[in-house]
């Protein structure tokens, strides 16, 4: 770890951030968290403060802070040279490619951008131009899911299924339809999961139908929400959402972003239903963050449409530092690290860990559902537990700040219905030890008792 002390003084440095930074997603915030040094799960502030990273930043530093391992990967390869374009090729991200595929377990394409919502936009691109080259090209549409996010740019904006987060940018894209997530908890069909049809995914399949199945090309969603809210479908969800596409002939994009690289406690989240996704998207996990990068999975044999030697049929799309030489290097340390160090198992044990320590809250009158898909945990804050309702903003807040106080960084579900964003998220780094994981539980415990008393 370097525990270098910033080249300014707190002070200074708050000054100038108020003068010049931008802070993305938070409210106007004179007095944001400075952070300057990381080791392991754990994050310093620049007045000394030590954080346990609870978010793993945002849901991507999977294998932890302060690895040198990666550093020096992106050094060597910084010397070796730091940059060509994806319209050639190069060492690591050929070596990445193939790493990708075996992490897939397919036979897949590797089509590499910088952020999580490139990815989406390339996913979007690409099934629309599969369709214009099959002889299909009425097929333009997407079908997405409400509470969904997939990214800020304008095409993953119109498939994020969150008003907040658009009501000020619109029009966005046309051509995305959104249809209920399969949220047990405050089922939209008014069902119990046990005894419903798995009305949730009968409702994709009537938006194929409603919007014209001949104009639909795909149907994009995360294996379960994270930042909506940590919604965790049942197990058959995915496979018949899987049988409807290929019902209707349309495709099946998974967003994995944030499930991909063992968060979900499999390799990616898909191999929890035994699913053949037709594009994967992936980011975040893909480097733990350590450099930008993102890339679209595409099967194969969707590919073998673009390979025309005419340029009539090529990917009309290029990125710029997408697959950068460095980045790519730092993935597949990333990656080895991940492997060697058996994370997406390990992932697998916070999960069931996780569960164990928060049991106890279950009975807790502000607790209405506690939600894990591997190691990633969403815990619903509720005024009580008979009448469901959200909490408000204060509690969810005093919840979080009291977890702040105790040395804890959570966070909560992003912008969704106004008097929904009761959930608080975490996502441990995947190196996160036993004994941190009784101090996460042991801070959120005397978090939400300090707000009963
Ligand atoms: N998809 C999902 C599921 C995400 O959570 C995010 C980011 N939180 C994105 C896409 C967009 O990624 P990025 O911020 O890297 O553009």
């Amino acid at each position: 770890m370097s525990t270098q002390k910033p080249a300014l003084a707190k002070e200074e440095l708050l000054e100038k951030d108020r003068k010049y930074v931008w802070h993305h997603m938070s409210p106007h915030n004179d007095n944001p968290l400075i952070i300057v040094s990381g080791d392991g799960c754990w994050i310093t502030d620049a007045d000394g403060n030590r954080y346990f990273d609870g978010m793993s930043g945002l849901w991507c530093v999977n294998v932890g802070h302060g690895r040198e391992r990666i550093a020096k990967a992106a050094y060597e390869q910084m010397k070796t040279i730091a940059y060509s374009p994806m319209s050639q090729s190069h060492v690591p991200a050929i070596q990445l490619a193939e790493k990708i595929n075996s992490w897939l377990e397919g036979d897949y394409r590797i089509f590499f951008s910088n952020s999580g919502s490139d990815a989406n936009e390339v996913a979007f691109k690409i099934a629309r131009q599969y369709y214009h080259q099959k002889g299909e090209p009425a097929r333009h549409k997407f079908i997405a899911r409400h509470r969904a996010y997939h990214g800020s740019s304008f095409g993953a904006l119109s498939a994020t299924g969150q008003a907040q987060r658009k009501l000020k940018y619109e029009p966005l894209g046309a051509g995305f339809q959104h249809v209920p997530p399969p949220y047990c908890y405050r089922c939209p069909f008014g069902q119990s999961y046990g005894s419903c049809g798995l009305e949730c995914a009968d409702a994709v399949e009537a938006a194929i139908n409603w919007e014209g199945a001949d104009s639909v090309a795909g149907i994009i969603l995360e294996p379960a929400i994270t930042g909506g809210g940590m919604i965790v479908p049942p197990a058959e969800y995915l496979p018949k959402v899987r049988e409807i596409c290929d019902k209707y002939g349309v495709l099946l994009i998974l967003d994995e972003v944030i499930c991909g690289f063992g968060r979900s406690g499999e390799k990616f989240g898909h191999h929890n239903y035994s699913v053949e996704p037709d594009i994967v998207t992936m980011a975040k996990g893909l480097t733990s963050a350590y450099s930008p990068l993102s890339a679209t999975a595409v099967r194969s044999s969707l590919y073998e449409s673009f390979k025309g030697k005419d340029g009539a049929s090529h990917f009309r799309h290029v990125n710029t530092f997408g697959g950068n030489q460095v980045s790519c290097a730092v993935a597949i340390a990333n990656l080895e690290i991940m492997e060697e160090e058996q994370l997406v198992e390990r992932s697998a044990r916070i999960g069931k860990e996780l569960d164990r320590l928060l049991e106890p809250l279950k009975t807790h009158p502000n607790i209405g559902d506690i939600r894990l898909f591997g190691s990633a945990c969403g815990i619903e804050l509720v005024v009580d537990q008979q009448s469901k309702t959200p909490a408000d903003a204060d509690l969810v807040l005093r919840v979080i700040s009291g977890c702040k106080s105790r040395g804890l960084l959570v966070g909560k579900n992003g912008d969704t219905v106004p008097g929904f964003n009761n959930i608080i998220t975490l996502c441990p780094p995947l190196i996160t030890t036993d004994d941190e994981l009784a101090f996460i539980a042991g801070a959120i415990t005397e978090a939400l008792e300090s707000i009963s008393s």
